[in-house]
């Protein structure tokens, strides 16, 4: 069977189908039939003793404390006396069927932790709930299903990967991925694009797709197939083949310096999440990351990393970059960014709502502790502390007013510091964008973020596929706004960086450095590809191109000038 889908991140891949369904379910309160009693606490039991396997499993496998420290906390939870006896109440006294026993026993604990405003009780809670699902799941028979424990090379299946999916993804045993949702700068896209996975958005993947499929991603056609024929699943295994060959070739680039022809040089720089070795491979070749996006480091896991856990990661990452700068962005969770450790708001329009700084600023604690383990790390290389969701100068001069009073805090108590961090911003909110001739006398640097200043520029919600081709990427709107921000920061001579997923895009990156950006920065597996065009580019052509695009009127002439203009490099 053949199925069209959108490419979320080219590639192809061929593989085993994986389905990922998280379990979440919510039993029926019903009776037990008389004299089930005795039978129903054995199944109980069953699923117990089976749930305290796979935790046991689980905790014996890591590494890592902290993630450890979760499951034996879990453990606890399922052994604890008093729930037990309740629910045993609630199977022999009440005569309740054993998942509704389960069910309604964790869920009054669920119900009045999740009430306190204690974000560490509240993590007590989502303890309780994942307690819960897995003794459910036991229940029903049903096996594991966890991202970090693939067996063998797989073809992922899910409705969406939540970045905490993500984030817990054994990464050499995925080939490839299918979605049913998302767009092109939804997280899940923008990881694997930057680990080299092909993902394919394709609606009802997870009906279509049964276990143990056969299936063919062609992520640059945007097609699925499942189960074709042999002869057909060994021509894609050999367009994989020439595909990973073609991607190897490129990634020679990796080592190049980033210099146009004419001699114009243009900073490369990186864009990490969690920070692992993987993505830090080939930092040395890189100019300085020019995003870390920290929230990864808050995800995919119950309780918000401590201080001294953020200082040590902040540590060696400043370390590892030895002078060249370390662009910390500051926690930027909401719209699509969800975590388990704090309650967000319900909101309607959470792109629009209560996100990264705006929440920051309701959660002091969390938001001063980040920037107390940063400035902490600050004396171990050049850090620079970037805040996202910035749509007014209050903004900015609110989060700058905190970073002072932690590094008055710090002082006080005699902890080193560097006193002359740089202060910048993101600018992806077209207000800011349109102030740029303000915000950069003010500000130390800025990074454009182009996804979501696409987003809102053209008023489309970047996870919506309906609206996906509204979100033009070529729209000569973005354009025309980079340009003037990009003029505004030349003036002041500061440093203005392209952050966003259309720095790592050759058609878009030409343009840019036309328009007199000289810092692109972009996820891992990207960079070879950015050095390669600019190693054979120069600075005239690109500002040629900027030029000739600037009275075009529809995103489709830019794409096909651009197309036509770049054919060779691209
Ligand atoms: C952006 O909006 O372009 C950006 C880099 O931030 P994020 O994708 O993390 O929202
Ligand atoms: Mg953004």
């Amino acid at each position: 069977m053949r199925y069209g889908g959108r490419s979320l991140a080219q590639g192809i891949a061929v593989g085993k189908a994986c389905l990922y369904k998280p379990y979440d379910a919510k039993p029926e309160k019903k009776m037990l039939e008389p004299g089930e009693c005795d039978k129903a606490l054995l199944r109980y039991k069953t699923a117990q003793e089976t749930a305290l396997g796979e935790l046991k499993c689980i905790y014996n496998n890591l590494s890592n404390e902290d993630e450890a420290a979760i499951f034996l906390a879990h453990i606890d939870i399922l052994c604890d006396d008093v729930i037990n006896e309740e629910i045993k109440d609630c199977i022999c006294c009440e005569g309740y069927i054993e998942e509704w026993a389960v069910y309604s026993t964790y869920e009054n604990y669920i119900q009045t932790l999740g009430k306190v405003k204690d974000t560490l009780i509240c993590e007590r809670a989502a303890d309780l709930k994942d307690v819960q699902n897995r003794l459910l799941r036991c229940l029903a028979g049903i096996p594991e299903n966890n991202l970090s424990m693939l067996q063998k090379p797989t073809v992922i299946v899910a409705h969406d990967l939540m970045p905490s999916d993500t984030a817990m993804l054994d990464r050499s045993m995925v080939k490839g991925i299918v979605i049913e949702i998302g767009g092109v700068t939804s997280h899940s896209a923008i990881i694997a694009r930057s680990y080299g996975i092909p993902l394919l958005c394709v609606q009802n993947a997870t009906q279509l797709v049964a276990n143990d499929d056969t299936l063919i991603i062609d992520a640059f056609e945007g097609v699925l197939l499942l189960n074709a024929d042999k002869a057909t699943v060994e021509s894609y295994i050999k367009k994989c083949d020439m595909w990973l060959a073609k991607k190897k070739e490129i990634e020679r680039y990796i080592t190049v310096k980033s210099i146009c022809t004419d001699g114009t040089r243009i900073d490369v720089e990186l864009n990490i999440g969690s920070a692992t070795s993987e993505e830090l491979k080939d930092s040395e070749y890189t100019d300085g990351i020019g995003l870390f996006r920290t929230e990864f480091l808050y995800m995919g896991r119950r309780q918000l990393p401590s201080e001294d856990e953020q200082f040590e990661i902040y540590k060696r990452v400043l370390s590892q970059f030895s002078g060249r700068h370390v662009t910390l962005r500051t926690l930027d969770i909401g719209g699509d960014k969800i975590l388990e450790s704090i309650q967000l708001p319900q909101e309607q329009n959470p792109f629009m709502g209560k996100r990264a700084l705006r929440l920051c600023f309701d959660n002091l604690e969390i938001f001063k502790t980040q920037i107390r383990a940063a400035l902490r790390a600050s004396i171990y290389g050049n850090l620079w502390i970037m805040f996202p969701m910035v749509s007014s100068m209050d903004d900015f001069r609110r989060a700058k007013g905190i970073v002072t009073e932690v590094k008055e805090e710090l002082a006080l108590s005699a902890i080193p510091f560097d006193k002359n961090i740089k202060l910048g911003i993101m600018i992806e909110i077209p207000a800011i964008a349109m102030l740029a001739d303000q915000v950069s006398k003010e500000v130390d640097f800025a990074s454009i973020g182009t996804n979501d200043l696409l987003q809102y520029a053209l008023a489309v919600d970047r996870m919506n596929p309906d609206v996906s081709t509204y979100y033009q990427i070529y729209h000569p709107a973005l354009f025309r706004l980079i340009g003037f921000v990009a003029e505004q920061f030349r003036k002041e001579d500061k440093p203005l960086c392209v952050c966003g997923e259309s720095a790592g895009d050759p058609l878009s990156a030409v343009v840019f450095i036309g328009l007199g950006i000289r810092k692109l920065s972009m996820g891992c597996s990207l960079i070879s590809g950015i050095k390669k065009l600019i190693c054979g580019m120069s600075l005239e052509k690109s500002e040629r191109l900027a030029k000739s695009i600037q009275d075009m009127s529809t995103a489709t002439e830019v794409e096909n000038l651009l197309r036509e203009a770049l054919n060779e490099y691209i």
